[in-house]
């Protein structure tokens, strides 16, 4: 039988995710598998755990990545912090704040979504507004949302959630590692995100961080967290975070992905060593490069300038042109994937990733040329 292993190719990743991995973090996984208790590996986690905090700007002592993809994250967050009855306010302007809401309401959390046009921003009068009327228990909302290519106002957001008095939780799922997050600043309560897109990860690994607030609700509880795996009061027996990290004992839970967590340390550290600021600079200098090059060739973005993500790039369907077929000969011929538009936007709009190690000038260039002989 063919080894199917062998008929990989190596395909530049432009879509919305996974992303290029670099060279550093292949090496990483290919080192060897060692025990979950291992004092080695527990050292190991305790460098993933700084190095979170520092890349979210945050002291939260429950700061640590959840075995699971990005929505591992989203339901560990929901899961450990709504309870039946609890009031949640979901501020949804794309596929996965529509997600959040249905994972809020699968907890029998009395949800409220307000839903803003897919492609502009949460209007923050809006929801000063609505947030004068009734108080919530927890809002949440997509700081970068993917299936749009837009940037939320979730400082302001932040705000508005505070004087509400509710937790406040924001998924950066995409946003981290290719633009600011700065959790302790804009008064973020539960955050996750995903290792597969500007962190330049393969799947896996979903970083979770709570504040002392958010950890407060958790331990005072009035039920038990309804999903063993997820449950942090357990997992924070393993990662020592809080609630019960004072004696450093480690408790086994589940068995920890070793591997991908060697992916996710060798990948952190690539960000600290080329710098924060040069990271977001070098997102920000492709986006531009792209931009540019597709504005020269007739084509429109779907998002207003100031409202653009770098890393996540809409691009309209210019009339006449089989969306499908462009992206098929891309992959093909060329080597590249990019994304399509999801929902309402299906059909309508190309996702142009530039996330991680693929937001470089010569990515950038080489899609060009591949459309220039694809369109
Ligand atoms: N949230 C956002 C903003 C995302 O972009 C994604 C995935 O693309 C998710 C959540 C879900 O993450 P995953 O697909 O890794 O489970």
């Amino acid at each position: 039988m063919a080894d199917l292993l062998k008929t990989l190719r190596e395909t530049l990743l432009m879509g919305p995710g996974p992303s290029m991995v670099s060279p550093a973090v292949y090496r990483a996984i290919a080192q060897p598998t060692i025990g979950h208790l291992d004092p080695a590996f527990i050292g190991l986690m305790d460098a993933v755990q700084e190095d979170l905090r520092s890349l979210l700007n945050t002291e939260n002592t429950l700061t640590l990545p959840i075995s699971g993809t990005g929505s591992a994250g989203m339901e560990t967050c929901f899961v450990n912090l709504v309870e039946q009855g609890d009031r949640v306010l979901i501020l949804s302007n794309g596929v996965f704040g529509t997600r959040m809401a249905e994972v809020a309401g699968r907890l029998g959390a009395e949800v409220d979504s307000m839903d803003f046009e897919w492609g502009a921003p949460v209007d923050t009068q809006q929801v000063a507004a609505r947030l004068k009327e009734k108080k919530y228990d927890l809002i949440g909302v997509v700081h970068a949302e993917t299936s749009t290519g837009v940037l939320n106002p979730v400082e302001q957001i932040g705000e508005l959630a505070r004087e509400n008095g509710a937790l406040y939780l924001v998924d950066s799922v995409t946003g981290l590692g290719g633009i600011p997050v700065k959790l302790d600043a804009w008064g973020v309560d539960a955050f996750y995100s995903g290792t597969q897109k500007c962190l330049s990860c393969p799947p896996g690994l979903s970083p979770v961080s709570f504040s002392a607030r958010a950890t407060e609700k958790l331990q005072s509880r009035k039920t038990k967290v309804p999903n063993w795996y997820l449950d942090l009061n357990l997992i924070c027996g393993y990662w020592a975070g809080e609630p019960n990290s004072s004696d450093n004992k480690r408790a086994y839970h589940h068995t920890a992905p070793i591997n991908m967590n060697y992916a996710l340390y060798a990948a952190l550290r690539e960000i600290v060593n080329e710098g924060t600021d040069a990271v977001f600079e070098r997102h920000l200098a492709s986006h531009r490069q792209l931009v540019d090059g597709l504005e020269d060739r007739g084509l429109a973005m779907l998002v207003s300038a100031p409202h653009r993500l770098p890393m996540l790039n809409a691009v309209k369907i210019p009339q006449g042109v089989d969306e499908a077929a462009v992206r098929s000969i891309l992959l093909n011929e060329h080597a590249i994937e990019i994304g399509a538009g999801l929902g309402p936007l299906a059909g309508k709009i190309w996702r142009i990733g530039l996330m991680g190690h693929t937001a470089r000038a010569e990515n950038v260039e080489r899609l060009l040329a591949a459309l220039d002989s694809a369109v």
